[in-house]
């Protein structure tokens, strides 16, 4: 008999729990199959998927054009550390710069991972070329944040289960309040330290904060003016998620980073992961241009993975797939639909009274405690009604489907949404 042999679903929940660690809390829901905007339960039963695994799966489950460059690729070559050269990144490395219009990438695997890189590059940018005096350099981050889970990062968190007893923590960050372009200057003002600032230009698992529209350009400004950079973490947000590739592009919509100034809130360090993949293989990316990626010289970072040929022909289909199925431009517009006729039903609706977000990375705040478990139960019930969504911070639930989601299926899931809410009004 095989260890695979089919077990009920209850059965799996029950192995996870008691051989995993539980650093988890996952709805209750055995997921066996994917396609696009689908998922398959192991009873066969049929969801939408509007969480799209944290958005690294913005291009639909199972996406034939990646999982195709995948097997080619597994099956030739998969990994040769970076010891040697490989045949596949030099290609991915010269498509994903002028994708995104920087000079130069440093590949790893992981979101945290990336943005542990671009704190390095950061720092070593601070005391080599800004000539910050040893060991005082600071960098900026936000309330709120949400930028992965290594001791480092969760040092500057303020959630306290991601913090607690994990210390000593790492120093040197300034904490401010998000979307608070007068505490920025504030501190460039009077801080002659500061190498950087940290930010996601909306905060994702905080419960999708979209900050006021000049802020990022705002934030732009303010650091080229005090020679601080400005490092954006777009790994939720970027990959067309958010209605254009980036989401500092602004109202931009062309396919590309370009250059445009009056959009395009260029960020010295751009952190990416998650859909950067379509979420078939870890694959994360960190770009610069040379004044400041070249402060990195052999030996003083890396990742045994990183940059291996699997995740170089991944990365290239998975964006290749942006463009030509135009999934920023889709996911502007039914973004749109999405707020306008869940923001009508709220109107007259008692236990939703918000929708917020940009593109189709959306929340729909409940009314009920944070600590209420309220979102939670929704969520159980749109679950029942074919529609898979987890709740962020206590009362709001995240809504970010694959942006290959057309519009007669958002409709129907507006749908089943609504009803949801219905069965639970006050
Ligand atoms: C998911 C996420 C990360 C961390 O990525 P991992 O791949 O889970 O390490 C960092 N920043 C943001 C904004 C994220 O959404």
């Amino acid at each position: 008999m095989s260890v695979l042999e089919k077990i009920s679903p209850n059965e799996m929940i029950s192995l996870e729990d008691k051989h995993g660690a539980h650093n988890y809390h996952p709805l209750p829901v055995v997921l066996a199959k994917g396609k696009g905007v689908y998922v398959w339960d192991v009873d066969g039963k049929k969801y939408y998927d509007f969480l799209s695994a944290y958005s690294a799966v913005n291009q639909g489950h199972c996406h034939p054009k990646i999982i195709g460059a995948m097997i080619a690729q597994a099956q030739t070559l998969t990994l040769t550390s970076r010891a040697f050269f490989n045949d596949k990144l030099g290609i991915y490395e010269e498509f994903i710069t002028n994708y995104f219009g920087f000079d130069k990438v440093l590949p790893m695997n992981t979101g945290a991972e990336a943005v542990e890189t671009a704190i390095k590059i950061c720092r070593k940018w601070a005391y080599e070329v800004k000539g910050i005096p040893e060991n005082e350099a600071q960098i900026i981050v936000c309330d709120g944040n949400f930028h992965g889970r290594t001791t480092t990062i969760i040092s500057f968190s303020n959630d306290e289960s991601a913090r607690k007893n994990f210390g000593p923590y790492t120093a040197g960050f300034v904490k401010i309040p998000y979307d608070n372009i007068g505490a920025l200057e504030e501190v460039l003002k009077t801080n002659k330290n500061i190498a950087g600032f940290l930010v996601e230009p909306i905060q994702g698992e905080a419960g999708v904060y979209t900050p006021a529209t000049d802020y990022m350009m705002q934030v732009k400004n303010l650091c080229n003016s005090h020679n601080v950079l400005f490092i954006a973490d777009e790994i939720q947000t970027g990959i067309a998620r958010t209605g254009s590739l980036l989401s500092v592009c602004g109202d931009c919509t062309c396919q590309n980073a370009c250059e445009r100034q009056e959009t395009y809130a260029t960020p010295d360090i751009l952190i990416l992961g998650k859909a950067i993949s379509g979420g078939v293989y870890p694959v994360s990316a960190v770009l610069a241009n040379n004044a400041i990626m070249n402060v990195i010289k052999p030996g003083q970072h890396g990742s045994t993975f990183g940059g291996n040929p699997i995740a170089a022909s991944v990365a290239i289909a998975a964006l290749e797939v942006v463009n030509e199925e135009h999934l920023a431009q889709n996911a502007r517009r039914l973004g749109k639909i999405f707020r306008e006729k869940i923001g009508e039903f709220i109107k007259t609706s008692s236990i939703a009274t918000l929708v917020r977000g940009k593109g189709l990375l959306n929340a729909i705040v409940i009314n009920d405690e944070e600590d209420s478990d309220t979102a939670w139960n929704i969520c159980m019930s749109l679950r029942d009604n074919g529609l898979l969504a987890k709740p962020t911070h206590g009362n709001i639930i995240r809504f970010a489907p694959p942006l290959v989601i057309n519009e007669k299926e958002l409709l129907d899931c507006i749908t089943i949404i609504i009803r949801t809410l219905k069965q639970f009004e006050k």
